[in-house]
């Protein structure tokens, strides 16, 4: 294995180049958690040489955010930094690229008052909404990469010593990352051309439903008047080329948000910020969920389910093999940028407006009228394993196999 700061190097020159496809003469601003520092500054380096003319890197400190659970007054959980997040929306308004580092403390906040948890999320979500719609309407390029955070590494190999375990993540991202190749931007480019090839298959398809069969699981999803299937690369409105995931491994659409049915049951834990939510189980009823419980984590799923209208439905399915390096590695990340690339997986809550044809220049109501759903949230759980079958439903009525025993057909 190459030395640390040599992968450190390799996956930043990933992230600019492939990641973000960052052009000379653009802004950046970086996202990241204290603890990534190391690889904030390689990426910042990267994108310099790249001709960058500004890097401005914005770090997150659990800590910090810990203790304002643990003493900040009742009435402070509504309160967010507007000012923040109005500051990053007129950043990528006037064209600056977005990098975020994934990794953190999954369990920063068990334990806290679930209450204050959600009301601090909820008025975050709030404020965030304008910056989140510029960065999933791709109104410019962006990427997310991960860095070995040691309290995500500790949740992920509980039973190693600290040093190990950051190790042992460090390596595990760098394989799921598709960096352990000798070149690995050439690597990523013959990926994303197998994923536009399955995405050109399944547009053609142009089902009606998708139906997954498995334990705990018979649920048809009903899919979006002119969804469109996404994965891989995406061309952002500024016209650069980018992988805003990095590692990926799905292919997506948009449901129908009032055409969902049946019951499923996730078949990965959930780790949605700071809580761990396992063994969920919902039942679909017209699109809405009208039963759901979690073996752990059930309050949580509540309020989440609470959050507004459109939390009761689905915005996002998503079919991933598993034989994908991450399901190979038989890791549970607790993150959901790797644990989603890991299965097939359904999101509560917004959908993606690039899985509607045309879905960039509709406006929110004619989104809906194509059955795409709409919400402050969008969570993304695991429904698929090798025990998962996923057929196909046509326009008129008739199933094919897509995926048996959680393999493409
Ligand atoms: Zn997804
Ligand atoms: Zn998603």
């Amino acid at each position: 294995m190459e030395s640390f700061e040599a992968q450190l190097d390799q996956l930043a020159r990933v992230a600019v180049h492939v990641g973000l496809g960052l052009q000379e003469g653009q802004e950046l601003l970086i996202t990241a958690p204290l603890e990534a520092a190391p690889l904030a500054r390689k990426i910042t380096e990267h994108a310099y040489r790249a001709g960058s003319p500004l890097v401005t890197v914005l770090y997150d400190d659990d800590a910090a955010h810990l203790l304002r659970f643990q003493h900040a007054p009742e009435s402070a959980f509504d309160k967010t930094p507007q000012w923040l997040f109005d500051g990053m929306a007129a950043a990528f308004q006037s064209g600056a690229a977005r990098l975020h580092i994934a990794g953190s403390d999954p369990n920063l906040l068990r334990g806290q008052h679930p209450e204050r948890v959600a009301r601090a999320n909820r008025a975050r979500s709030l404020a965030y909404r304008p910056v989140l719609e510029l960065i999933t309407s791709h109104h410019i390029n962006w990427s997310i990469v991960a860095y070995p955070h040691p309290a995500w590494a500790r949740t992920v190999f509980p039973g190693l010593a600290e040093q190990e375990a950051v190790q042992k993540l460090w390596e595990a991202i760098w394989k799921a990352s598709r960096l352990d190749t000798p070149d690995p931007v050439a690597t990523w480019q013959a990926h994303n051309q197998r994923l536009t090839e399955r995405v050109a298959y399944l547009n053609q398809k142009r089902y009606r439903a998708l139906h997954f069969k498995g334990p705990g699981t018979d649920l048809v999803v009903g899919l979006a008047d002119d969804h469109l299937w996404a994965g891989g690369a995406v061309q952002a409105k500024n016209g650069v080329v980018c992988n805003p995931n990095i590692p990926t491994e799905e292919v997506f659409t948009a449901p129908h948000k009032d055409r969902i049915e049946g019951r499923v049951r996730s078949t990965k834990p959930l780790s949605y910020q700071g809580s761990l939510l396992e063994e969920i189980e919902v039942r679909f009823e017209k699109g809405r969920v009208v039963e759901a419980k979690a073996k752990s984590g059930s309050e949580v799923l509540e309020r989440i389910l609470q959050t507004d209208e459109g939390a009761r439905s689905l915005g996002e399915v998503a079919l991933v093999p598993h034989s994908s390096p991450i399901a190979q590695s038989g890791i549970l990340f607790y993150n959901t940028l790797f644990d989603e690339n890991a299965a097939s997986h359904i999101a509560l809550g917004q959908a993606y407006s690039e899985c509607i044809q045309g879905g960039s220049r509709l406006s929110p109501e004619a989104l809906a009228a194509r059955g795409a759903n709409s919400s402050l949230i969008h969570i993304d759980w695991m429904i698929g394993s090798s025990e998962i079958d996923v057929d196909g439903i046509s326009a008129s009525g008739q199933s094919e196999p897509l995926m048996r025993g959680g393999e493409w057909v």
